[in-house]
């Protein structure tokens, strides 16, 4: 991971690189069970290097240690563009494009068994474009052989509570689904 970290630390390969303080490469366990997949850097992630820093990764931080679960103990976190899209704009189709093979990479080093997505933007690009969070959150596919899920992004909890119970019985059923897979391979 360390070699390839310092190939994506020079990365310039869209015109975010012309912006950023610092490509948020991601962080935590690096061979985690769980990897947790959010859209991009905000201001304070692009100051210090580490996704999921402000008020948001503090109630994602909560979350996890409902389920006794952490950054760097069995979780890792990334997303789907490494460095900050200018007034926390969305990350533009093209700029996904060029990052998103980085992405890929660490998935294959990390190899979770589950990957879920925080908001609209990482689930459309990792489970489906048209996938809505609203309705589809909490729902376990599968693809490329893994198990993949999208909930609410910590930012949308933020701006609208209602959704931040729904957001916890999503981490619930991901706790709940890891006990079925380690209990399925206890059983082999
Ligand atoms: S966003 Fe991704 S592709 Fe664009 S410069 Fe940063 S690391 Fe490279």
């Amino acid at each position: 991971m360390d070699d390839f970290r310092r190939e994506v630390m020079e990365c310039r390969r869209c015109d975010l690189c012309q912006t950023r303080k610092n490509v948020v490469f991601g962080m935590g366990d690096p061979h985690a069970d769980i990897l947790l997949i959010g859209e991009g850097p905000g201001a304070q992630e692009d100051e210090q290097g580490l996704p999921f820093v402000g008020r948001s990764g503090k109630l994602l931080d909560q979350f996890l240690d409902c389920f006794d679960l952490a950054r760097g103990k069995n979780v890792y976190i990334a997303n789907i563009v490494k460095c900050r899209p200018p007034e926390n704009r969305d990350p533009t189709p093209y700029e996904q494009e060029q990052c998103i093979g980085w992405l890929y990479r660490q998935i294959e080093l990390i190899d979770p068994k589950v990957i879920v997505c925080l908001g609209r933007i990482a689930a459309q690009v990792m489970i489906r474009d048209n996938f809505r969070v609203s309705v589809e959150h909490g729902v376990f596919y599968e693809k490329d052989g893994r198990l993949i899920m999208g909930t609410f992004h910590p930012a949308a909890i933020l701006r609208n509570p209602n959704h931040k119970p729904l957001a916890f019985d999503d981490f619930a059923k991901l706790r709940d689904k890891l006990e079925e897979l380690s209990q399925k391979e206890t059983e082999r």
